[in-house]
């Protein structure tokens, strides 16, 4: 019998011929990556379990990259990436992203100039950029959202401190098989549309538990076109619906985007024909709308449209699902020549993209001149206040505020106050809010003749 394209990688990780849904198996692990939140936990589970001089499986397996609360003030961040920064030349980690101007006490300055600092950003595109996401492997992390690097063709999932410790000693983890869930997109992808209404679409038809412990894999002509930013963006949504991991066959451009970003050999893998899928959802993309999720859930779904009684007070343009580089070409558009009606913050994924938003240009002005003319705030790349972080994180909404946001999930106290409500956009969708200052639809604010999110 057939596989699907997650079995089939957990199959060979295993060193079997075949595996099939529900069956526990052995999995070898090629990446293991932690961060400045889980990684303390993480390195703690270690040392108890392994003993306090324990050498991790492979230095050069473990991907350490803090990028969650790093401009605070708060002590305890700071003493995080003092943790991993002892644990990084204790064991000889080469993979260690260090945001080295948090020093001593006090608030960090950001970045002066990114090449002269290992920091980076946030892990779920900062890993694909250096290199670290590759076909056919298994990348695992302490991080829900470890579900983005699926968008290579890997098997990649979230898991929790105690069973990334035991990783961290052996190199090894017990994991289920997932039976496969097959989403289908079919047809153009119209200019208006991204991979974050396509993903919205799909959670809110199955609902934040319909695919729980299920693999989701993505499919058709509509995601075939979609850069890898785009694919990133909705195998990064997979756990939103419970998914163990979102994954889309590799092809010649994700060959070609991980060729161009690391020289380590690696072997893609793709389904059977064959293969046997628990359900499979067909979409036509060229009808899909701009989506919304509206508070406080990622399967509240409606139409930007539906929605434009709905006042803002805030937009905010960032996060590993929506502060990649085609989405700040994709909010540019929109922004260019325009003013925000309330306030809105831009915040780049990481390093590389707030460099690149010196250097991409829509219709000759730089994506940064764009959003400083248009009255946004930039902030430092980093996770900022996707997850709320201390006080004093940038863009943290510390009162009731109804944002609207490219961040992927929206649970109460996501972004700070529990009782401000998030409503998860593209970005496309949150900067014609911006303009308008409440829930606006993009394509009275847009007029390109083809989608941004094909491109590469
Ligand atoms: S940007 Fe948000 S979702 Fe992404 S890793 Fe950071 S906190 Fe998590």
């Amino acid at each position: 019998m057939g596989m699907t394209l997650t079995e089939k990688i957990l199959a060979r990780h295993a060193g079997r011929k075949s595996v099939a849904p529900g069956e526990n198996i052995w999995v070898n692990v090629d990446v293991l990556m932690t961060h400045d939140v889980c990684g303390p936990g993480t390195i703690g589970v270690f040392q108890e379990e392994f003993g306090a001089k324990a050498k991790v499986f492979d230095p050069e397996k473990i991907v350490i990259i803090p990028d969650h609360y790093i401009f605070t003030a708060d002590p305890k961040a700071h003493r995080n990436i003092q943790i991993l920064r002892q644990f990084v030349k204790d064991q000889g980690i080469r993979y260690y992203y260090d945001p080295d101007f948090v020093a001593g006490d006090g608030m960090p300055a950001p970045y002066a100039d990114p090449k002269k600092t290992p920091y980076k950003g946030v892990c779920h595109v900062a890993l694909p950029e250096e290199g670290h996401t590759r076909p056919g492997e298994v990348l695992l992390g302490t991080d829900s959202h470890t579900c983005t690097h699926g968008a290579v063709g890997a098997f990649a999932t979230g898991i929790g401190n105690t069973d990334a410790g035991f990783v961290m000693g052996t190199g090894k983890l017990w994991l289920k098989v997932p039976p496969t869930m097959r989403f289908v997109f079919e047809g153009e992808v119209p200019p208006y549309l991204m991979g974050k209404d396509m993903i919205l679409h799909v959670i809110g038809d199955i609902s934040t538990a319909g695919a729980t412990y299920r693999a989701m894999e993505f499919a058709g002509q509509a995601v075939e076109a979609l850069n890898m930013d785009e694919r990133m963006t909705i195998c990064n949504m997979a756990i939103e619906a419970g998914g163990k991991n979102g994954i889309i066959a590799p092809d010649a451009r994700t060959i070609e985007f991980v060729k161009s970003r690391t020289d380590k050999p690696f072997e893609p893998v793709t389904g059977d024909r064959n293969a046997t899928y628990l359900e499979t959802r067909t979409y036509d993309a060229s009808k899909l709308e701009p989506t919304v999720a509206q508070p406080h859930s990622p399967d509240r779904r409606a139409l930007a449209r539906e929605l434009t009684d709905v006042k803002l007070d805030r937009s905010y343009i960032g996060s590993c699902t929506g502060g990649k580089i085609t989405d700040f070409v994709a909010a540019a558009y929109v922004l260019k020549g325009r003013t925000v009606a309330i306030e809105t913050f831009i915040v780049p994924a990481t390093t590389e993209v707030d460099a690149a938003l010196d250097t991409l240009k829509v219709d000759g002005e730089s994506l940064r001149s764009i959003f400083q003319a248009a009255g946004c705030t930039i902030g430092p790349a980093s996770c900022a206040a996707c997850l709320g972080g201390p006080h004093d994180t940038f863009g943290r909404a510390n009162a009731p505020l109804k944002v609207i946001a490219t961040t992927n999930r929206n649970f109460p106290g996501r972004m700070g106050s529990k009782d401000a409500g998030v409503f998860l956009a593209s970005p496309l969708t949150a900067a014609a809010s911006a303009v308008a200052g409440h829930v606006a639809d993009p394509r009275d604010y847009f007029d390109r003749k083809t989608p941004i999110g094909t491109g590469d």
